[in-house]
Order: C-alpha cells, then structure tokens, then sequence
C-alpha cells in the first residue's frame, strides 16, 4: 500500500522551466543492434539491476502526482521486456496521465499494438532507418525489415491517435533514403522526424564522419515537396512542417543545428532507477535505492525527485568533433 503524502503540484527546475514529461526505460535490452546505438558486443545488466515492472509503475504513479502528464516508455527495446504489457495496464489509464507513449523499433507490435491501444497507449514512435531489407539489416545489424513493415501496418490497424516514424540519417549510409522515407510516411498516412545522430557512447564509426545535418535535409526535402512550417508542438523538441494535402508532419529534432534545451521539459529515467536530468549530460540521482529502502512510503522518493530539479542542467554538451564523447552512455541505456 502507497502512503498517502500531499506533494508539491509540479516540478519547476531552476531555470524556472516546468517538468511535466518523463522516459522511463525498461530495459537495456534489444533484439536489434543499430550501429549508431549500440556497439556489436554488448553487456547487458543482469536482472536484479533492473528497476522490476512494480518498481516502473510505481515510479510513473509518483511522477504523475507530482505533475508528469506525459509519460513515453522505452529502451532498448521496450516490448522485449518479459510481461512489459503489464505495466502499460497498470498505468495506462491513471488520473492525471494525459498521455502514455511508446518508442518502439517495432519488432514486436504485429502482435502487440491492439494491447497496447488498449492499455491507453495514444501515440506510438517507430523507429525506420531505411526501406532497403539489406540495408535495414545492415543498419540494425540482425533486424528484418518485413517484420517492422507488419508492425507499422499493425499499428495503423489498432487506430493510434498518431504514428510517427524516427528516422535517423547517417551519411553515407541511408542519408540517400531522406525522401524515400518521407514518401513512405506520406503514402501510410503518419508522420515522420528526423533525428540528427547523437554521440551518446562509443560505438564503430565517428559521429563526425557520419553527421547529417538536418538543414541539409529540410533543404532536400524542400525540393521535392511543399514543406510549412509549423507552430504546433507533441511537447518534445522536435519542429514541425506540414505538407498541404497530406496528412503527414514532418520533425526535425535537431540538437546539434538547433539547440533545444530551452524549452526543455523532461527528464529521464534509466532502467536501473536512475534519474537523469538531462540526456547530455551526468547530472542524476539513484532512485532505485530509494524505491528498494521505503517499499511503503513514497516521501522519500518525492523529496529526491523535487530536489533533484536543482541539478537540471541548462542544456546537453554534445560536440560531434570530440574524439570520445562526452557521454558515455548509449541512448538504449538512457532510453531514447
Ligand atoms: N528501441 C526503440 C527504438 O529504436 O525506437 C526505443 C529506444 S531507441 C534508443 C529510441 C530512439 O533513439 C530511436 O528512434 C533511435 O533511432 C534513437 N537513437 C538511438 N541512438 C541514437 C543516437 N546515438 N543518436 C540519435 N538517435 C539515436
Ligand atoms: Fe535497439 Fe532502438 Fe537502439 Fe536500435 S535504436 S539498437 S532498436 S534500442
């Protein structure tokens, strides 16, 4: 049983900007190996290093009292997690969640979506990186192409409020795709970003030598379709342009053109309980000790979440031309 506390309405960092978003990562864990993500050989936490789903839910329901209306799920690989279904059934549908969001590679959701639109799940990410089956494998290093292609049809049939797809370009690699992609997301009727590479740990390549602007993209994209800028927002930091006549968006979150900490609104939360407040930088606290030492009491938990918006920093310190990168962590560990 949850004690019953009385905590503060929000969380204000002390750049005065409000947290109402959080990713939660519940695992490191993935069933593909995208080169910009992971390296080849990985070690993964073993299990009791891991938040377990009770924790999660737990976590989310303390976030949500404490202001958190928006709350992605992720990884790694979030739908490889055992019983992962659980804790979106356990949260789906809490007071005060305007909306729960998944980040998936979508691997899994041929037999997963309808579960998840079910739970309360009302907008879902899916990453896709190419259109080619040897590129796409290449890419990921083990992922199947058609697999992810029935997991985006699945998704459409369970009637999210939006799809959009992640793209990240790599130069090189699949920056020749940009358009392909969009056309792709146009004629399926859902929305697409692009995600300039991050130098979040160390992986085969240089950030560097595979840097794709998104200007650059815009600009190509530009040419071949009559791209408008708009103002609205999905609370992240992506920009977005509409194109007339379709009903696809189209993002460019853009962190190394276009700083975005400004408007920051989020923090996040690794899957061994780690708070962090920014993902470009090592500013955090242990939540897992914490939710482990007062399995009953949730005050102590609350008084390290509201204190932690001291430490947020003002904005991430990625730097592409850095030979090792300033953080260490992979995205699949922070939870991208
Ligand atoms: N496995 C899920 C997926 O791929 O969508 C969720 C986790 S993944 C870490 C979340 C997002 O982060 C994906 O869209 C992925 O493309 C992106 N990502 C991973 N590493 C990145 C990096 N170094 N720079 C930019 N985006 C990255
Ligand atoms: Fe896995 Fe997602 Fe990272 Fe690719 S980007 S390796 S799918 S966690």
């Amino acid at each position: 049983m949850r004690k019953n506390v009385m905590p503060p309405a929000t969380l204000i960092d002390s750049f005065g900007r409000k947290v109402d978003y959080i990713r939660l990562s519940i695992t490191d864990r993935c069933d593909f190996r995208c080169v910009y993500c992971m390296s080849e050989d990985m070690t993964f936490l073993p299990r009791d290093e891991v938040l377990s789903l009770e924790e999660s839910a737990r976590l989310v329901k303390v976030f949500v009292d404490l202001g958190v209306s928006k709350v992605r799920i992720t990884g790694g690989e979030p739908l490889v997690r055992k019983n992962a279904l659980w804790l979106f059934e356990e949260v789906g549908h809490l007071p005060g969640l305007r909306e729960l969001v998944v980040t998936t590679n979508g691997s899994q959701l041929e037999h997963q979506a309808q579960a998840l639109k079910k739970a309360g799940v009302k907008r879902i990410n899916i990453s896709l990186d190419s259109l080619d089956e040897t590129r796409f494998r290449k890419i990921t290093r083990v992922g199947e192409l058609s697999k992810v292609l029935r997991g985006i049809e699945a998704a459409k049939q369970a009637g999210f409020e939006n799809i959009k797809l992640n793209t990240v370009l790599m130069r090189g690699i699949n920056d020749d795709e940009a358009l392909a992609l969009l056309d792709f997301a146009i004629a399926q009727e859902i929305d697409i970003s692009y995600i300039e590479e991050m130098p979040l740990g160390e992986v085969d390549h240089t950030r560097d030598s595979t840097y794709v602007s998104n200007d650059a993209t815009l600009k190509l994209l530009k040419d071949h379709h009559n791209l408008i800028s708009s103002t609205e927002s999905t609370g992240g930091p992506a920009h977005y342009w509409r194109i007339p006549h379709t009903n696809t968006r189209v993002g460019f979150i853009s962190p190394h053109s276009h700083n975005f900490c400004e408007s920051c609104n989020r923090v996040r939360i690794t899957c061994k309980g780690e708070l962090y407040l920014c993902l470009g930088q090592e500013s955090k606290i242990d939540l897992m000790p914490l939710l482990r030492q007062y399995p009953h009491d949730d005050q102590p938990l609350i008084d390290a979440i509201v204190n932690s918006m001291t430490i947020k920093p003002k904005g991430h310190d990625f730097d592409i031309k850095r030979a090792t990168p300033s953080v260490i962590r992979f995205m699949s560990m922070t939870g991208g």
